[in-house]
């Protein structure tokens, strides 16, 4: 796998100094397990981040700090507090091709179901832990199929897990991330051979127009 799209570096800094969005951020740390060029320019802007750092003056800490470290040193794990309940839904329940692995950046996280949400298109929420309104899920599209037209309530990124799909700024294929935000109204195709399997996250609401618009929306807030 060979990523040639990359994040812009506006995304990068600021995974860099940790103020994406939960949902974009978990999309980047897919990218980054694919894409050793991605990591090497993130590098560059964690280590002016760390510049920038060494350059603040120290904080004290507050006068309990070490009671409150002690605290949690002393408690008993998370998992032995919480029993496994036997009929909980599996953590991956999306059914993936022969092939096609989930990053490793979404071990932790949930992954839903297929819900059907139009001709040769389904969608999987994701669940990111602590996290009460993710807005990420992986979409999967037929061969050749298309995503209705749609515009962008904020920044969309997507990150192509498996297969291909184009839009009028490229095609993306495994690996590569596509970003788009308000400005852009795009319709992508999957590659008529291989479809398409993405993980999408969003800032705010898609804005798809007619029947199917309907459709997805509630799979979109
Ligand atoms: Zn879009």
């Amino acid at each position: 796998m060979s990523a040639t799209h990359l994040p812009q570096d506006e995304t990068l800094a600021r995974f860099a100094a940790g103020t994406l969005e939960p949902a974009t951020r978990l999309v980047v740390a897919a990218h980054l397990e694919a894409a050793p060029q991605a990591r090497a320019r993130l590098a560059l802007f964690e280590a002016t981040a760390g510049t920038l750092l060494d350059t603040l003056p120290p904080t004290a800490l507050s006068d309990d700090a070490l009671d409150r470290t002690l605290a949690l040193l002393d408690a008993p794990p998370r998992a032995a507090a919480r029993p496994a309940a036997s009929r909980k839904p599996p953590r991956h329940a999306a059914r993936l091709p022969a092939g096609v692995t989930l990053p490793r950046a979404l071990a932790d996280c949930t992954v839903g179901r297929w819900i059907w949400v139009g001709p040769g298109v389904r969608w999987s929420r994701i669940g990111i832990p602590g996290v009460a309104h993710a807005n990420v899920g992986l979409v999967q599209v037929a061969p050749g199929r298309a995503l209705p037209e749609h515009g962008h309530g904020g920044k969309e990124i997507t990150y192509v897990m498996s297969g291909a799909f184009s839009d009028a700024s490229g095609r993306y294929g495994p690996g590569d991330v596509c970003e788009a935000d308000p400005e852009v109204e795009h319709q992508p195709v999957a590659d008529a051979r291989d479809g398409c399997i993405c993980i999408i996250a969003m800032e705010g609401a898609l804005r798809f127009r007619g029947l199917l618009g309907t459709l997805l929306r509630p799979f979109t807030h």
